[in-house]
C-alpha cells in the first residue's frame, strides 16, 4: 500500500498543479473560444453501428464555429484539430491555456452497453461523484492510453484507476460558476425545440481535459451514438446542423450575459448602496465537510457552502488588493492552486465584479 500513498501524493501534487500556472484575471469579456472535437485518428471514440464519434463532433465543432465566425468577426475561434488527426488531451488543453482562451468548449457523443439509453448530458469539473459521471469521465479519460508516454504526461494517472481520482476531485476550478452558467445554457439549447434531446442533466465529472484548462469549461455529449435513433439523428445534416446551433445559442446566450454583467453590477453599486464585498483566499473545496483543522500553516480559515460544494476560506480581506498581496504566501504554504474570491454575504461573486462595486 506504501506504493499507493506515493502515487496519491503524487497525483495531489498534480491536482495542485492543476491549471494554475495559466490563472488569469478575466476582463469579463469573451473573444477568444476554444473548440475542441473529441478524439480523432487512430482514437474513434464511441463507435456507433453506422459512425465513429470522432467524425460527429469534429463536423459538429466546424459547424459552431463557422456560426460563431459569422456572426462575431472579433471573436477568435480555436480548434485543438480541424481535421482527423489524433490529440492529446494534455495538448488540447496546453491550446487553450497558451491562447489565453476564455471559454473551453469539448464535444464528444456517448455510448451505453444498454443499447436503449439515450439523450444529452453537459458536464463540468466537478466534485460530485456519481457512478455514472465516473463512468463517463473514465471512457473519455481513457483517450490517454492512446498516447506515447502517458505515464510521464499525467505522473502516472491511471484512467481506470477510482483511486486516481480522489486527488483530481479534491480542489474545484476558479471557474466553477462560470462553467457552470456555460453548462446550463448549453444544455438547455440541446433540449430546446431545434434539438429535442432528451435531457439528462448538468452534472459534474472528473474529466483530465477540463481539469487542464484554466478557463470557464464544458465537455458535452450530445448524445447515444449506440442508440439506433439517436444515431440516425446525430449522423443526419439537420442532426448535425441542430446541434451546432445549439451550442453556438448557449455561446451567445454566455457572451451577451457575461458582458453585461460588469456593466449592471457598477450600476446597481451606483443606484443603491450594496453591501460591500468581501475578499478571501480559496484554498480547497469539496462534496464532503472537511475538518479546518486539516489545513496546515495557515489560519482563519472560513467555511461556506457554495453550489452545493463546501469551500475553504482564508486570508479575509476588505480590498481585492489586499487579498492579492495575501495570495503568494499562501501558494508557499503549499496551496499552490488557492485563488481570490469574493463574498457579498454567502454569495460568491467574481473578483472583477467585486472590484467594480468597491
Ligand atoms: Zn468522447
Amino acid at each position: 500500500m506504501k506504493n499507493g500513498r506515493l502515487k496519491l501524493i503524487l497525483l495531489l501534487i498534480l491536482a495542485l498543479q492543476g491549471a494554475s500556472l495559466y490563472a488569469q484575471d478575466y476582463s469579463g469579456q469573451i473573444k477568444t473560444v476554444t473548440l475542441d472535437a473529441g478524439h480523432g485518428g487512430h482514437d474513434p471514440g464511441a463507435i456507433g453501428a453506422k459512425s465513429k464519434e470522432k467524425d460527429i463532433v469534429l463536423d459538429v465543432v466546424l459547424r459552431t464555429g463557422a456560426l460563431i465566425k459569422q456572426h462575431y468577426p472579433d471573436v477568435k475561434v480555436i480548434y485543438t484539430r480541424d481535421k482527423d488527426v489524433f490529440v492529446k488531451l494534455y495538448d488540447r488543453a496546453n491550446i487553450a491555456n497558451i491562447n489565453k482562451t476564455d471559454l473551453f468548449i469539448s464535444v464528444h457523443c456517448n455510448a451505453a452497453k444498454h443499447k436503449a439509453v439515450y439523450g444529452a448530458e453537459t458536464f463540468v469539473m466537478g466534485l460530485e461523484k456519481t457512478e455514472s459521471n465516473l463512468e463517463v469521465a473514465k471512457k473519455e479519460n481513457a483517450s490517454i492510453l492512446l498516447e506515447a508516454n502517458y505515464t510521464e504526461n499525467y505522473n502516472g494517472f491511471d484512467p481506470n484507476n477510482d483511486e486516481d481520482y480522489i486527488a483530481m476531485t479534491m480542489f474545484q476550478s476558479a471557474s466553477f460558476d462560470q462553467s457552470l452558467k456555460l453548462a446550463d445554457k448549453v444544455q438547455k439549447q440541446l433540449i430546446g425545440p431545434e434539438c429535442k434531446r432528451y435531457d439528462r442533466g448538468v452534472r459534474q465529472g472528473p474529466f483530465l481535459v477540463l481539469h487542464k484548462v484554466a478557463m470557464p469549461s464544458i465537455l458535452v455529449e450530445l448524445g447515444f451514438i449506440s442508440n439506433v435513433a439517436e444515431e440516425n439523428y446525430l449522423r443526419s445534416e439537420a442532426g448535425k446542423k441542430a446541434c451546432a446551433n445549439a451550442l453556438f445559442n448557449a455561446f451567445k446566450e454566455y457572451k451577451t450575459e457575461k458582458e453585461a454583467s460588469l456593466s449592471s453590477a457598477v450600476q446597481t453599486a451606483e443606484i443603491e448602496k450594496v453591501e460591500p464585498p468581501i475578499f478571501y483566499v480559496q484554498i480547497a473545496a469539496s462534496a464532503n465537510k472537511m475538518n479546518i483543522k486539516s489545513f496546515k500553516n495557515v489560519d482563519s480559515i472560513e467555511e461556506k457552502y457554495v453550489n452545493g460544494n463546501y469551500v475553504y476560506l482564508t486570508g479575509k480581506s476588505t480590498t481585492l488588493t489586499q487579498a492579492k498581496n495575501k495570495l503568494p504566501t499562501i501558494k508557499n504554504k503549499g496551496y499552490k492552486d488557492a485563488f481570490v474570491v469574493a463574498f457579498i454575504g454567502n454569495r460568491r461573486i467574481s473578483a472583477r465584479e467585486a472590484e467594480a462595486l468597491q
